[in-house]
C-alpha cells in the first residue's frame, strides 16, 4: 500500500544525502575522536565541519554548538545546568503548552524545592506578554519558553519574549526543536541565550541533538563524565549521527526557503479543503503565527483515535497530537490549555508536511478525509444527536 507520511513533526525521513554522509563513519572511519592518532583525528576535524555546519544554519559560533543525544537531554541540559550554575536563584518560567521534555522537568523541580511560573495561552495559542513581564522576578533563574509548537505549530513571539527577559535580567532558554530547518533564524542578532534542536525532525537520525549556548552563558554540564564538547557533555561521540545532523543542517539551510513556499501551499490547500468539505471543523491554532508545514485540525463527537484508524487503512500516517502523548489517553494539555472544548480536543488530528510531501498526496488525503469524518459522525450518537448540519468553519484562530 502508498504511505502517505504527514505525521513530520514526530519524525522526519532521515534525507538520502544524510545517510550517504553517515556510512563512512560506521565502515571506515570508525576511530575515536579523543584519540591522539591520525585514524582518530580525521574523525575529530569531521565533527568540527558538523559543529560549522549546524552553527550556519542558526546562524551563532561553532564554539556555541554542544551536541547531544536528542532534544529531550538538550532541553534538561539547558534547564538543569544553568539552574546548577546558578544557586541562589530557585524560581523558573515556563508555558503550559511546552512538550513534556520540558513541561514534565518543570513539574519535577516544582516537586523538589523550586517555584514555577506557567504561563497560560490565548484560544490561538498565544502567551500574554505582560502576564510574561509580571511573571520574570529577580530571582528566576531561567525563562524556558518554545520556540514552536509540535501539537499545533503556533510560533511564539520569541525575540519579544527575550527583550522582556533581558530587560528583567534572566535567561532565556527556547525549545526550538519544531523551528529549526522550517523557518529562519540567526542567532547572531538575537536574545535567546540558549536554543535546544533535534536531529530527528529536520531529516537527521534519531538519537542526536543539539544545545546552542550562547558565549559568555555561565552554565553546569548535563553529562559530567570525560572532557568531550569541551567539558560541556561527557560521552564518546555519536560520530555517525552527528555527522548525520551536519549534513542535514546543510541541507536545511538550502531548503529552508521551499518550506515557506511549497511546502506551506501543500498545508494551505490542504486545511482549506478539509475545512471546506467537512462539517463543524475548526483549526486548533494561530492563523498565520504558525509553523508553514503543520495544522492542527478538530473535528467535535469524534474519536481522534478513531480518525487515525481509518486514515491508516489508507495509507495515511498523522498523529492525534504530540508522538510523545498519543500513546496514552490524556487529552492533550496544549489544547486543554487553549480552551478548546473536550468534544473537540477528544478529535484533534495533526497533519504535518515535509519537503519529500508532494501535492498528490496532499490531494489523495483532501479526497479521502472527509469521506472518514462523516462516515465516524454518522456513527456517533453524540454526532446524530446533534443532526450535523452544515456550517459555516469555526477555527480559533486570530489573524
Ligand atoms: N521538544 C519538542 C518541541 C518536540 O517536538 C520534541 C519531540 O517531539 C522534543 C522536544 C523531544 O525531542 P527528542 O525526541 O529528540 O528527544
Amino acid at each position: 500500500m502508498k504511505i502517505v507520511y504527514t505525521d513530520n513533526n514526530a519524525t522526519t525521513m532521515v534525507a538520502p544525502e544524510v545517510v550517504e554522509a553517515m556510512l563512512p563513519y560506521f565502515r571506515e572511519y570508525y576511530g575515536n575522536p579523543s584519540s591522539m592518532h591520525t585514524f582518530g583525528g580525521q574523525v575529530a576535524r569531521k565533527i568540527d565541519i558538523a559543529r560549522q555546519q549546524v552553527a550556519d544554519l542558526i546562524g551563532a559560533s561553532p564554539e556555541e554548538i554542544v551536541f547531544t543525544s536528542c532534544g529531550t537531554e538538550s532541553d534538561n541540559a539547558a534547564i538543569t545546568g544553568i539552574l546548577r550554575a546558578n544557586p541562589h536563584k530557585r524560581h523558573i518560567v515556563t508555558s503550559r503548552v511546552e512538550h513534556p521534555a520540558v513541561y514534565n522537568l518543570c513539574k519535577y523541580l516544582a516537586q523538589n524545592g523550586y517555584h514555577v511560573t506557567e504561563l497560560g495561552v490565548d484560544s490561538a495559542g498565544m502567551l500574554n506578554l505582560n502576564e510574561l513581564a509580571d511573571a520574570v522576578r529577580e530571582d528566576t533563574a531561567i525563562v524556558s519558553i518554545m520556540y514552536a509548537n509540535n501539537e499545533t505549530g503556533v510560533i511564539f513571539p520569541i525575540e519579544e519574549i527575550g527583550s522582556i527577559v533581558k530587560q528583567k535580567g534572566s535567561v532565556l532558554h527556547t525549545d526550538a526543536v519544531q523551528a529549526v530547518g522550517k523557518i529562519p533564524l540567526n542567532l547572531s542578532k538575537s536574545t535567546i541565550d540558549l536554543l535546544t534542536l533535534s536531529g530527528h525532525k529536520l531529516h537527521a537520525p534519531k538519537g542526536v541533538g543539539a544545545l546552542f549556548i550562547r558565549k559568555g552563558i555561565t552554565s553546569s554540564p548535563f553529562i559530567i563524565g570525560g572532557h568531550q564538547e569541551k567539558n560541556r557533555r561527557g560521552g564518546t561521540e555519536n560520530v555517525p549521527s552527528i555527522i548525520g545532523l551536519g549534513r542535514a543542517c546543510e541541507l536545511a539551510k538550502k531548503y529552508i526557503a521551499e518550506e515557506q513556499s511549497r511546502v506551506k501551499q501543500m498545508r494551505d490547500k490542504l486545511e482549506s479543503e478539509i475545512l471546506k468539505k467537512t462539517p463543524d471543523p475548526r483549526v486548533n491554532g494561530h492563523k498565520t503565527l504558525r509553523l508553514p508545514n503543520t495544522t492542527n485540525m478538530s473535528f467535535e463527537f469524534v474519536e481522534g483515535e478513531a480518525i487515525l484508524l481509518l486514515l491508516n487503512e489508507k495509507g495515511i500516517c498523522a498523529s492525534s497530537g504530540s508522538a510523545c502523548t498519543s500513546g496514552s489517553l490524556e487529552p492533550s494539555h496544549v489544547l486543554r490549555a487553549m480552551g478548546v472544548p473536550f468534544t473537540a480536543v477528544h478529535g484533534s488530528v495533526r497533519l504535518s508536511l515535509s519537503r519529500y510531501n508532494t501535492m498528490e498526496e496532499v490531494d489523495y488525503i483532501i479526497e479521502h478525509l472527509p469521506p472518514i469524518i462523516r462516515r465516524l459522525r454518522e456513527i456517533s450518537p453524540y454526532g446524530r444527536e446533534t443532526k450535523l448540519k452544515e456550517q459555516p468553519a469555526q477555527t480559533s484562530a486570530r489573524t
